[in-house]
């Protein structure tokens, strides 16, 4: 499988990492060309003002927004952000593809960062040790978003829809490489679907 992670900034090294321990290859993104023949996306962790204004300047935005309404995308904090239809009040360039609406920075600045043992609906063997950085938050769901990971409070940190995943914290920066496998049986599912 050939999976692209999105390289204009933030946290896109470990992602490579963690895909080529599961066997997948990873491949750089930085120009629309790169897109061509991946299998599948993933958006990193990183200042999203930083990626969108990247991502505008080297004209990615519409090519990104084309390849992730059909094409498996999973977009990690900063990511999520970029893929979500509703991001508030800030002015900053995203894809707006996810029927989501999240809050940027909403643990507020007394808790900058934290983890976090969640369960993950679809992820057996018990909880995922979470790190949020600065992480934002899905405050609304619509259409066919499903909730696949909740804090305590009730908060939503990990959601799905179809093809496109999400994910308020890091996953590539822990050894648990359960969420990266996960988003390659999405892949998997899409290659089959498409024969
Ligand atoms: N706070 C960052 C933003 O708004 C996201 C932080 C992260 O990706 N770790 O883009």
């Amino acid at each position: 499988m050939n999976i692209g992670v999105l390289a204009l900034q933030g946290a896109f090294i470990e992602h490579e990492k963690m895909l080529r321990r599961l066997g997948a290859r990873p491949l750089q993104v930085r120009l629309p060309d790169d897109l061509l023949g991946l299998d599948g996306l993933i958006i990193p962790g990183g200042e999203s003002t930083t990626i969108g204004k990247l991502a505008a300047d080297y004209g990615l935005i519409e090519p990104l927004r084309q390849f992730a309404r059909s094409t498996p995308t999973w977009g990690t904090c900063a990511g999520m952000i970029f893929l979500a239809k509703d991001i508030g009040n800030d002015r900053q360039p995203i894809l707006g593809v996810m029927d989501i609406a999240v809050s940027r920075n909403a643990f507020g600045r007394q808790v900058d960062s934290f983890e976090a043992e969640l369960p993950i609906r679809g992820l057996a063997g018990g909880p995922f040790h979470a790190v949020f950085i600065r992480a934002p938050i899905v405050t609304r769901t619509e259409a066919d978003v499903e909730t696949l990971a909740a804090l305590e409070d009730g908060t939503i940190v990990a959601v799905q829809q179809r093809h496109l995943l999400a994910t308020a914290f890091h996953p590539e920066l822990t050894g648990d490489e359960r969420l990266h496998a996960y988003f390659l049986g999405m892949v998997q599912r899409k290659i089959a679907d498409a024969k």
